[in-house]
């Protein structure tokens, strides 16, 4: 019982301390400790300060204050100029136009949802400034020199490619209930989207569990982390001493595994102790908290499936519909359930006519 009372705690601190969005994507160092936390402003369909923000034109949210980690320093940017560093750091390249496209009007939703000048609470780590470029806390972005040495003889190919995803969709935002969304995303569900409820106990109508067909074609579809038997007891002693476990007949100690529909492990019991799917899931460093046991000789192989928390859009499963011809605001409405496609000006206007 401690551990999943440490849990809440953790995930009541997650959820009204860290104002982070979570979205494991494709930097393999991405944490997943820090599992979520809340937008504020875009909850329960308000943007909560709207009122007082006065947006008169576009040019109040046209420039963003990023606060880019690795120069220790703010610095204005066009906010489409921004979206682009953002695609190119949160989804691969040569992923399919209409994917990349999707990718960034969620972008453009999460950046304006932060934006000081329209409401937002903008960065709680670098007060002052509407996001910051620490991928465990707002959104990554790269600069056009990291995308010159990451791409080398495809940059001008994929620079333009992402730059034609970003201008086509310029403006365009995703709204519910005239507010803009949590834009969750993620690399892999695992052939299913997870419910925002299951994972951050939040229970947001436009993050409900969807399929997501066609992702096993990603790499990291399936994987597996395998740990010797002495290894992986004293994993789980360093996390629950009193856990009453031996390399004998190793799997017998796991029990009660219980699982959302959509296959992540929401708890289990090992050796005496409850445990959270997470707290398995940071122990052993696991790609999602989808996973199963089994034993090979004296190992112990943990297979998982799926890659981040699975809640919104899928990334590999963007592409997978954009490959099967379906279009962005497709996707979009897939991955997120009720939702409209709007011009950013255009829900300032629903909101200033109720304002
Ligand atoms: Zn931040």
């Amino acid at each position: 019982m401690k551990y999943i009372a440490y849990g809440v705690i953790l995930i009541i601190f997650a959820t009204l301390v860290l104002p982070t969005i979570i979205v494991i994507g494709f930097i393999p160092v991405r944490s997943s400790t820090v599992q979520h936390s809340s937008v504020k402003l875009i909850k329960d369909g308000k943007m909560a300060d709207f009122k007082t923000a006065e947006v008169k034109t576009s040019n109040d949210y046209n420039t963003i204050n990023v606060f880019v980690v690795d120069q220790n320093k703010e610095v204005k940017m066009n906010l489409e100029d921004y979206l682009v560093g953002v695609v190119a750091a949160e989804m691969p390249a040569d992923f399919e136009m209409e994917a990349l496209k999707a990718q960034a009007v969620a972008a453009r939703t999460y950046a304006l949802s932060k934006e000081i000048s329209v409401g937002g609470k903008g960065c709680d780590l670098h007060p002052g400034s509407d996001v910051c470029t620490d991928y465990k806390h707002c959104q990554a972005w790269i600069s056009d020199d990291v995308m010159r040495s990451r791409w080398g003889d495809k940059y001008n190919l994929y620079r333009d490619k992402i730059v034609k995803a970003v201008n086509d969709t310029k403006d365009l935002v995703i709204v519910y209930n005239d507010a803009l969304i949590e834009p969750a995303y993620h690399a892999i569900s695992g052939g299913e989207t997870e419910d925002a409820k299951n994972v951050w106990q939040e229970n947001l109508p436009y993050l409900k569990s969807v399929p997501s067909p066609g992702e096993e074609v990603a790499q990291k579809f399936k994987t597996t982390v395998t740990v010797s038997s002495d290894e992986f007891v004293n994993r789980i002693k360093s996390r629950a001493p009193k856990a009453k476990i031996s390399t004998k007949n190793l799997l017998g100690y796991i029990k009660n595994i219980k699982r959302t529909e959509a296959g992540h492990v929401l708890s289990l019991n090992i050796g005496g102790i409850d445990f959270t799917g997470t707290d398995i899931q940071d122990l052993f460093q696991l790609n999602s908290t989808n996973f199963s046991f089994s034993m090979r000789g004296n190992n112990v192989v943990i297979n998982v499936i799926g890659y981040g928390h699975g809640v919104g859009m899928s990334q590999y499963g963007a592409n997978a519909m954009a490959k099967g011809g379906k279009n962005f605001e497709d996707i979009l409405k897939h991955y997120y359930t009720g939702v409209e496609i709007m011009r950013i000006d255009d829900l300032l206007k629903i909101k200033s006519a109720k304002a």
